[in-house]
């Protein structure tokens, strides 16, 4: 089978992309292979993750820098999200709910205000709320709480709650609409990727493949494909693996607590589950493990290929683990999934959002959170903050820690001008429709009020 571009992977990177070319571009033939007998099932489906379309507005590790690019890519989604809903009503891909960061104490309280200065400015409807409003809002974190601890939170009604999973359906569904050429090859692992004078050969265990372009959106995998063809050779995976603990609804939105800044992963919260608001998840917690997949111990192996044997990686690891910060975190999350005392320890960071929460009340979530691969740069010897994407001849490869999700369409857009390129614009890419429709707001989605200063398919089974 040859194609002018094929795409590896499944996920909601994969099918971003699959989307994004077949709607807004004129590539003449596209395949995407997937390995398993169904698309999203891996980082990508709502049990694996935490289910947030992050803005960058409550994350309280992220630089304005950050936020304002990744507001940018979740813009999309919830625009694209929004406009399946207006299609169809009884669509339920995500909820919407009130989404809060929470600041105890007056250490805390003093840095989200002064968070507030500066965010307010890029997020008009992020509203600073005193104990009063808290509890109004969300009256299980004010209960049973010291009444002289300092309450303060940034809140905004616009928090989604997303199924990655279904929406990576969604994005193939539209994508058969468009009437291109597309072939969706699932059952069919990614053995091999060999450079040819015309472009590239996929060897699966289903047969091979040849495209002039290829995109590997494979999560970890991405790493060990890119470095068996020579690219990416001075990054590493830590494997973070997220578990939850799950209780009854005991929170209407949305609240995450404030992260330290170091640390390049979504801060614990609480928030109901997108296809059930009678549970409330409690998580991610964030362990390291030696898998590339979660539950999937054939990954063993190629965790080790894609870590790399050498002193180099061995050197970063304890570079990073060196900080006290990081260390003592590390550590701390590590005794989060072991049995009887895991419970009781994280029951101390669940009751810094809903303190009268009892340990009978919360389980640990068995086979639910997947592992976010988190890219250590062995040059500078340290983790580097989200998703990474190397560019290669004609290839690319997106490795996708937390936000991946958020920045699906965002990363599709990107790697789409750079296929085109690819191409030598054999084929175009309508960006003005592209950007019309996913990037600028439409009237009344900008603030009302003053900008606040300060503050053809072919399937396969
Ligand atoms: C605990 C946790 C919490 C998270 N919370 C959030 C959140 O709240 N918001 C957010 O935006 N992001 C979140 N993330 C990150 C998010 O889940 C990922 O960034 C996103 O799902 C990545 O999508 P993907 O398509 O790149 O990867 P995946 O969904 O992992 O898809 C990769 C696909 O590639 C396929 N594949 C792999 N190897 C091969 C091969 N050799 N051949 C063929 N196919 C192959 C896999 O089967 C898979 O289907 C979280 C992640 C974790 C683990």
């Amino acid at each position: 089978m040859v194609h002018d571009i094929i795409i590896v992977g499944g996920g909601v990177s994969g099918t971003a992309l699959l989307y994004t070319l077949s709607k807004y571009t004129d590539t003449g033939s596209i395949g995407l292979i997937e390995k398993y007998h169904d698309i999203g099932l891996v980082n990508s489906a709502s049990t694996m993750n935490s289910q947030t379309l992050h803005f960058g507005d409550i994350e309280t590790n992220y630089t304005v820098e950050k936020a304002r690019k990744v507001k940018r890519s979740a813009d999309m989604v919830m625009r694209y999200l929004e406009a399946e809903k207006e299609k169809n009503c009884a669509d339920n891909t995500f909820i919407k709910v009130s989404k809060m960061v929470l600041a105890v104490g007056k250490k805390q309280a003093d840095i989200l205000r002064e968070r507030y200065s500066v965010f307010g400015e890029l997020f008009p409807k992020l509203r600073m709320i005193g104990r009063e409003e808290i509890g109004r809002l969300e009256p299980a974190i004010i209960n049973g709480r010291d009444p002289d601890q300092e309450l303060l939170a940034l809140v905004t009604e616009d928090g989604y709650t997303v199924d990655f999973g279904m929406l990576s359906h969604s994005f193939v569904k539209n994508a058969k609409k468009s009437k291109r050429d597309i072939s969706i090859y699932l059952s069919t692992k990614v053995l091999k990727i060999e450079k040819i004078s015309r472009g590239f050969r996929i060897i699966t265990n289903r047969g091979e493949f040849e495209a002039l372009s290829v995109v590997v959106s494979a999560g970890s995998h991405s790493l060990k494909i890119a470095k068996s063809l020579g690219y990416g050779k001075n990054l590493s995976i830590l494997s973070m693996a997220g578990s939850f603990y799950t209780g009854p609804k005991v929170l209407n939105g949305k609240v995450y607590t404030m992260q330290v800044e170091k640390l390049p992963f979504a801060a614990i919260h609480g928030d109901p589950e997108v296809h059930d608001r009678n549970i409330t998840r409690f998580g991610p917690t964030a362990k390291p493990i030696f898998f590339l997949e979660r539950y999937k111990y054939s990954s063993f192996f190629d965790y080790w290929k894609t870590f790399g044997l050498g002193l180099k990686p061995v050197r970063s690891i304890l570079k990073i683990s060196s900080d006290k910060v990081i260390f003592r975190y590390l550590l701390k999350n590590v005794v989060y999934d072991f049995p009887f005392i895991g419970k009781r320890s994280f029951l101390k960071e669940i009751r810094k959002i809903v303190p009268e929460v009892k340990l009978r009340e919360i389980t640990f979530a068995r086979k639910i959170g997947g592992t976010r691969p988190q890219i250590i740069n062995n040059t500078t010897r340290k983790l580097e903050m989200g998703e990474a994407k190397i560019t290669g001849e004609r290839i690319i490869f997106n490795i996708t820690p937390s936000p991946g999700a958020s920045t699906c369409l965002g990363n599709a857009y990107e790697d789409t001008i750079k296929l085109m390129d690819f191409l030598d614009n054999k084929f175009s890419f309508n960006r003005e429709q592209f950007e019309h429709d996913l990037v600028n707001l439409p009237d009344e989605n900008l603030p009302r009020e003053p900008v606040r200063k300060k503050i053809r398919v072919v399937e396969r089974k």
